[in-house]
């Protein structure tokens, strides 16, 4: 049958639907709300925001998540159209009044001669036909369950266990140095996987001082007991702080020990302790810091980290923290198209392929929508190109991500390609993001003009 399914009418689902309706796919979009509950939606609408109102910066030159903005408009994206029309003002941010965006998104859905909305959980994988799973990070148990067995159980997080992402054009190298421990690593990729920042015993203490001292965040009601046991601290995701909760010394022997390393700036000093961080993509513009998932307050989290040595001006790409949320692992299950690699007629889309937030979740559903409606329609799409934000976020989660240690991801400067020929320092990075948004927008633009003919 022609029929494209989509479970789950959320950020991805619903902007899915509208893409592939357009296209003149026919549409059936499951959704579980409201016979269904989760522990944060509260309604039966689609697209329901279930916390912040907002779609974060509107800057399509400066900001990553701005030019993603301004992709999905210029793709006709209905979460963005919908956004513009209950826009609340906040300064440079996209805000809106979520009750009648929601009810906005739902409306324009029914409306459309190609949609059908049919209420109700879907709990198995579908043996045929077309589908998208888009049931984001509170997927429902059972169909959790299903997946977790195409899967394999260890390709399913119901917790991410965040360790903060930064920029490698932010560390200081005249303080940190490459090295992998015990010099492990046969190429020179292997060898440059990790940096490494050395601390003294004053600067450990006082470090294990701020991060018990640090403002931490709590889990939200419900929020622990809807995921499957046990939870919500794995084996190997105790946050930084309750490791130091734990013992003064317990880091020491544990993310930060200073075993197998020597510091080429002061080689006869024996580091007290050592932070390692771990190259995240591909291209080496993103490092994490290993071990360091942490469910510290965003701003007590950059005072915090930033005392270390090596990382006192540290921009962050994204920063820590552990939630509920359900996500597979994409650079290892899903081709380039998003389809399951076992079961090529099922593709995912939103936050359940590892990204993360609304605009991101969103974004990832247009592009499903498309990819599937053109399947349908006999004319497969071209891989989105690199150089866009939409491009760079697929490459990423497809492929780009190390499989390893995959963890969602927001959108940000750090996955595009470097731009070559630009000058450092605040007004080089200025220049650097208005670079990549130019590169971006044009590079979105032709692939969408391609793409309308390659389908018509
Ligand atoms: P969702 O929007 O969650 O949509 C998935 C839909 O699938 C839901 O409607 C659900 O009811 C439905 N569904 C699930 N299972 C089934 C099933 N088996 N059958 C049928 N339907 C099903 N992001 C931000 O950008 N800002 C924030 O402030 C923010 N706060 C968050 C707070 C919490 C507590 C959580 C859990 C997430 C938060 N997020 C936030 C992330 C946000 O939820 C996602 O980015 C976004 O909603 C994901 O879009 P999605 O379409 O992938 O999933």
């Amino acid at each position: 049958s022609k029929t494209l399914h989509i479970i789950g009418g959320g950020m991805a689902g619903s902007e899915a639907a509208w893409q592939a309706a357009h296209m003149g796919v026919p549409v059936v979009l499951h959704e579980m709300r409201p016979q269904v509950k989760t522990f944060a939606h509260r309604t039966g609408d689609l697209a329901e925001m279930v916390c912040s109102n907002s779609f974060r910066s509107d800057d399509d030159e400066q900001n990553a998540v701005g030019l993603l903005h301004w992709e999905m408009r210029a793709a006709n994206g209905l979460i963005m159209q919908t956004a513009e029309k209950h826009r609340i003002p906040a300064g440079g941010a996209l805000a809106v009044d979520r009750d009648p965006f929601a009810q906005s998104v739902t409306a324009a859905l029914l409306a459309h001669p190609n949609i059908t909305v049919e209420h109700g959980e879907i709990d198995t994988l579908p043996e045929d036909g077309h589908w998208i799973i888009a049931t984001g990070p509170l997927t429902s148990e059972g169909l959790g369950k299903a997946i977790a067995t195409e899967t394999g159980a260890e390709s399913l997080a119901f917790f991410d266990a965040i360790a903060p992402i930064l920029y490698y054009d932010s560390i200081d190298m005249s303080r940190a140095w490459m090295q992998s421990r015990y010099d492990k690593g046969e190429t020179e990729e292997e060898r440059t996987a990790y940096l490494n920042c050395p601390m003294d015993k004053a600067q450990y203490e006082a470090f294990i001082d701020a991060l018990l001292a640090a403002d931490k965040t709590e889990f939200h009601e419900g929020e622990a007991d809807s995921a499957p046991k046990p939870t919500p601290y794995f084996d190997g995701c105790l946050p930084i702080e309750v490791m130091a909760e734990r013992g003064r010394e317990t880091l020491r022997h544990g993310p930060m020990k200073p075993v197998g390393l020597t510091n080429p700036h002061h080689p006869d000093i024996k580091p007290w302790a050592v932070v390692q961080l771990r190259r995240d993509n591909a291209l080496g513009t993103l490092y994490n810091i290993v071990g360091f998932q942490t469910k510290m307050k965003y701003g007590a989290q950059k005072d915090v980290l930033r005392m270390i040595p090596g990382l006192e001006n540290a921009s962050f790409a994204r920063l820590g923290g552990i939630h509920r949320n359900t996500f597979i692992n994409s650079p290892t299950l899903l081709d380039n198209q998003m389809r399951l690699r076992s079961r090529p007629h099922i593709r995912f889309a939103g936050q359940i392929t590892g990204v993360e937030g609304y605009v991101e979740s969103a974004a990832m559903g247009l592009l499903a929508g498309r990819m599937a409606a053109a399947e349908i329609l006999g004319a497969p799409l071209a891989d989105p190109p690199q150089d866009s934000a939409m491009g760079a976020l697929i490459h990423h989660i497809t492929g780009g991500a190390e499989a390893k240690t995959f963890q969602p991801m927001n959108v940000n400067f750090g996955l595009f390609r470097p731009v070559d020929g630009l000058k450092g320092g605040r007004r080089g990075r200025k220049d650097r993001y208005k670079a990549y948004t130019d590169r971006a927008k044009a590079a979105w633009s032709d692939w969408l003009q391609q793409s309308l003919l390659d389908v018509a």
